[in-house]
């Protein structure tokens, strides 16, 4: 018998082509790499398998192409048993992050958002109703975001990265907004342009005037310093409370993909009736082992006996 699905997330899927070599080369020229690997990314697609294995039955709805790349792209949802029914099969391509890395780990990648880019409101309404948390990233359109708004029944998890412009009636319908502190900085300039600070650190500031804007509840990741937990103060003459809660402290391997770790794991504990704080806890503790592994997905732990 299907579980009730108590998380949808509606996203990205790529595929991750990462070539290492010695040096990056520069316009115009080719260097020899020393290998490559296909794996699956895309923030939609690791944020459903990090919400799959924190413990939420999760859909994912989403694009892939007709093409090869599709199976990578889907293969380790599938194998975690995320539902997939509603995943489009697009003429365009199955999108693609094309990484290059050298030897000191520098970095320079194109993404072809290909399917992606067909999740547009047309698409989102087609694929029909929201079941449970809807969880949403900056890597789809606009618009496929916002009929995904629309349609939503329960609270939305908006991870808005990469920051895109959204209508600040959608923007303010995060309960939680989930950015780390530079998107946070520019979510606040899209709510207030007039605004023009800088925090430089006063990330505890910057969480309360994105509540103080009329966002419900605010998440402000910080790597290896953990997270802030906001939101509105019980009392009447409102304000925001705002509490810092630190990272474990690991040695960390290689950090892909534990911000997408992190709010697929909050999810499914906020589906699990936990509360934001509670949930932030377990997300960061989630997070905090996935960056002791290489790779994103890959990383993602398959028990939680750890945690
Ligand atoms: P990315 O885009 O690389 O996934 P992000 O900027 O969205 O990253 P981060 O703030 O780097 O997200 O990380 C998300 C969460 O993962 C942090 O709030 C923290 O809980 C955990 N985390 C990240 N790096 C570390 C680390 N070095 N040690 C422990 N926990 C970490």
């Amino acid at each position: 018998m299907q579980q009730d699905i108590q998380v949808t997330i509606v996203g990205s899927s790529n595929v991750d082509i990462t070539a290492l070599m010695a040096r990056l080369p520069g316009p115009g020229e080719t260097v020899l790499a020393d290998s490559y690997q296909l794996s699956p990314g895309g923030k939609g697609a690791n944020q459903a398998l990090a919400a799959q294995l924190a413990g939420a039955a999760t859909e994912f709805i989403g694009a892939v192409g007709k093409d090869s790349h599709s199976e990578v792209a889907l293969g380790q949802l599938d194998g975690a048993g995320v539902k997939l029914d509603r995943v489009a099969r697009s003429s365009q391509p199955t999108g693609v992050a094309i990484i290059q890395v050298d030897s000191g780990a520098e970095n320079s990648i194109a993404v072809v958002s290909g399917a992606n880019s067909t999740m547009t409101d047309q698409a989102v309404k087609a694929a029909g109703a929201i079941d449970g948390i809807l969880v949403l990233q900056g890597e789809i359109p606009a618009s496929g975001i916002k009929a995904a708004m629309d349609a939503a029944t329960d609270r939305i998890v908006l991870n808005l990265a990469p920051v895109i412009e959204l209508d600040r009636d959608y923007l303010l319908k995060a309960n939680p907004l989930v950015v780390n502190e530079h998107e946070a900085e520019a979510v606040l300039h899209q709510l207030n342009p007039h605004l023009g600070l800088r925090f430089n650190g006063r990330y505890e500031r910057l969480a309360a005037m994105l509540i103080e804007e009329g966002i419900t509840s605010v998440v402000i990741t910080l790597g290896a310093s953990g997270c802030l937990v906001a939101d509105k103060f019980p009392a009447e003459n409102g304000g925001a409370q705002v509490r810092p809660l630190p990272a474990a402290k690991v040695k960390a391997v290689d950090t892909t993909g534990a911000g997408d770790a992190f709010t697929g794991a909050l999810a499914a504990r906020l589906a699990n009736g936990e509360d934001l704080v509670q949930a932030a806890e377990f997300a960061g503790k989630f997070a905090a082992l996935t960056v002791q592994a290489h790779g994103a997905q890959a990383s993602y732990p398959r028990s939680l006996e750890n945690l």
